[in-house]
């Protein structure tokens, strides 16, 4: 797993865009940061985790207008949603949990900068844009900054074919070039804006919102930069170059969570195939089953979640659970050092959960006379793995 760099292990994970409830992406995803945030505290380590909620941009725009009802109102309503998931689901909740719209003035003053800097330039609106300025343009990063890290094995046109999959608007008139990401989108008619001084009404870009709130929580270097692997390119890619473009470095590693499947095909609220955790809360199904099913897998690995994963995740908590009821069991230590190994290596979580399924089964099968053995069992499933015993 990733070593901090100080006693104070400094962590940002990418928060959601809350126009649909938390999907099992988003809870592997946040299940396993959640792992390292446990393991840093195991070694001792102070952590600080940040994390954030864009809870202003064009899906989630786009969502409410379809849906017919206020943005703002649904976006607080998923944000909640959101936060319940996350406990059920035993995500310890970060120390700083920032919204877009509370950042607007942080994102204000670092793309005034930015623009200082001559690292980021205006792009002429379309007419009806701009209210009541509108010769202040749009503002866009300059991404030939040689910060920008492309992606390996992918060319320039490639590249820009990614972009325009994941959110960027590469044909956008104007752009010096088409991988440029927006830093500040200026009023349109019909959406939010706030007022942001000599850069005119309008609403922050993605990728600056989170670099901005990195800064200012953790500093100009952190640690760790978490998200779902498809935020590998260009989120993370965009903000670490924002980060660097303002004069410090942002994360030092960028760690991304494997991709959740359903019936061969990734989970996502565009394709619309979504297994949301709140569902199964409804259905009953038990959350540590859930957090079970997911820590089954490496956190880097892509899965696929259906019912038999479901089924083992249950079974094997009753298991836990009923190896841990009585006062006695078998010696623990080995066990727990091994679920300690386990998590210093790479966050090898199905290797944990098998080093408790021995001793799990021992319990039940031979039974044991170490009084107090099961409450340690209980104890470290619960402080390393987030599993509720
Ligand atoms: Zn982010």
């Amino acid at each position: 797993m990733p070593a901090a760099t100080g006693p104070v292990a400094g962590m940002y994970v990418c928060g959601i865009t809350p126009y649909d409830a938390t999907h099992l992406g988003h809870a592997a995803t946040a299940v396993a940061f959640d792992l390292l945030h446990r393991a840093w505290l195991d070694e001792g380590l102070e952590v600080r985790f940040v994390s954030n909620v864009t809870d202003v941009d064009d899906p989630l725009l786009e969502r409410a207008a379809a849906l017919g009802v206020d943005w703002a109102t649904l976006a607080a309503e998923q944000s909640a949603l959101y936060a319940d998931d996350m406990t059920a689901l035993a995500v310890l909740p970060p120390q700083v949990y920032l919204g877009a719209v509370e950042a607007i003035p942080l994102v204000a003053d670092a793309v005034t900068r930015l623009l200082d800097r001559g690292l980021a330039y205006r792009v002429p609106l379309e007419p009806g844009a701009g209210g009541a300025h509108p010769e202040l343009g749009d503002v866009y990063a300059d991404a030939h900054a040689p910060e920008v890290e492309l992606v390996p094995g992918l060319d320039h046109d490639a590249t820009v074919a990614l972009f325009a999959e994941r959110g960027g608007d590469p044909a956008r008139p104007g752009k010096r070039d088409p991988l440029d990401p927006a830093l500040w989108r200026r009023e349109r008619p019909g959406e939010p804006a706030w007022d942001a001084g000599v850069l005119g009404s309008g609403r922050p870009g993605w990728h600056i919102e989170c670099t901005v709130i990195a800064e200012q929580a953790l500093g100009d270097a952190f640690d760790v930069q978490g998200g779902g692997r498809d935020l590998c390119f260009p989120h993370h890619a965009m903000s670490t170059a924002h980060a660097k473009a303002l004069g410090g470095q942002g994360a030092r590693v960028q760690l991304h969570a494997g991709m959740v499947a359903l019936a061969g095909e990734k989970m996502s609220k565009s394709l619309g195939n979504l297994v949301l955790v709140s569902t199964l809360r409804t259905e009953g199904v038990d959350p540590m089953a859930v957090r079970l099913a997911i820590l089954a897998h490496h956190y880097s690995q892509d899965w696929e979640w259906n019912d038999e994963v479901l089924a083992t995740a249950t079974e094997r908590l009753t298991t836990w659970r009923a190896a841990v009821s009585g006062n006695g069991g078998p010696d623990a230590t080995a066990t727990l050092a091994e679920v300690r190994a386990a998590l210093a290596e790479d966050l090898e979580a199905p290797r944990a959960l098998a080093a408790v399924d021995s001793w799990a089964s021992t319990s039940l099968t031979l039974g044991g006379d170490v009084e107090g053995a099961p409450g340690v069992v209980a104890r470290a499933v619960d402080a390393l793995l987030g599993i509720r015993l």
